[in-house]
């Protein structure tokens, strides 16, 4: 890995360690480049695991003082991790256009305004079409950067089973982003918790469709920045001669 593109600090109220701490983790690893990606702050605050919609001006300046002292170091990339709704788009366009953050990503923890572990329910398959109907909807405006996890909602609908429910969702998302060319990420992060995802029948499927993939640490630690579950993805990847990107050129 040389670049990483996803990453959270302890202003979400679930990670560990300051901006600066993956900062350095990052130039440690000998990456080139790093994005700081927390969730972004909504301004309902109705989600506990976030910063707080009043603490982004103190993580926002304390983003750009990092960004100043090691800019000799390492390019470190603002950005945000995103649900797609629409009456977001022009708060997340806001973040981009006035504040810089230039990469905002499509992470649908999120959906039809619940949460997802109380939205998705084991063995029923609608969920999972109205997480694939919010996923494309949001790629398709045009202001995400890269989908994290597309996969996320698989490990709650069931444990291991691969049904044709969960082909057909894979297959609206991996279509969606081959025709509008958005990267997909290969979350290493799921695979470092045992979780289901990166899940194989998805991996395997999306081999149908011309896509450009980033595996990118999806960091709660500074120490995941370097750890061995980025190099048993990598591994994953390659057992699917998938092909990936190692940096993002332009976005
Ligand atoms: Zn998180
Ligand atoms: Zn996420």
């Amino acid at each position: 890995m040389i670049a990483n593109y996803h990453t959270h600090t302890r202003w979400c109220n679930h990670a560990v360690g300051e901006i600066e701490d993956y900062i350095k983790a990052a130039i440690e690893a000998g990456l080139k480049e790093i994005a700081i990606t927390d969730h972004v702050p909504q301004i309902e605050n109705d989600d506990m695991a976030r910063m707080r919609w009043e603490e982004f001006a103190a993580f926002n300046k304390e983003l750009d003082e990092q960004i100043e002292k090691y800019k000799d170091e390492i390019r470190v990339i603002k950005g945000f991790e995103c649900e797609y709704y629409p009456e977001k788009i022009e708060t997340y366009k806001m973040f981009r256009k006035e504040y810089g953050y230039e990469i905002l990503i499509l992470g649908q923890h999120w959906c039809d305004h619940k949460r997802i572990d109380s939205f998705a329910k084991k063995e029923d398959e609608k969920p999972l079409y109205i997480y694939a109907n919010e996923v494309c909807e949001g790629l398709e405006t045009g202001i995400f950067t890269f989908l994290a996890h597309p996969d996320l909602i698989l490990e709650k609908y069931n444990d291991d089973k691969w049904d044709m429910h969960s082909e057909k969702v894979m297959r609206q998302i991996f279509s969606t982003c081959e025709r509008l060319n958005i990267p997909v990420e290969i979350n290493v992060n799921g695979l470092r918790g045992g979780r289901r995802y990166p899940v194989s029948e998805a991996l395997k499927l999306s081999k149908e469709y011309k896509l450009t993939y980033l595996i990118n640490s999806d960091a709660h630690d500074p120490r995941f920045l370097s750890d061995e579950a980025i190099a048993k993805t990598e591994a994953l990847a390659k057992s699917f001669n998938i092909e990936v990107t190692p940096m993002l050129g332009k976005f």
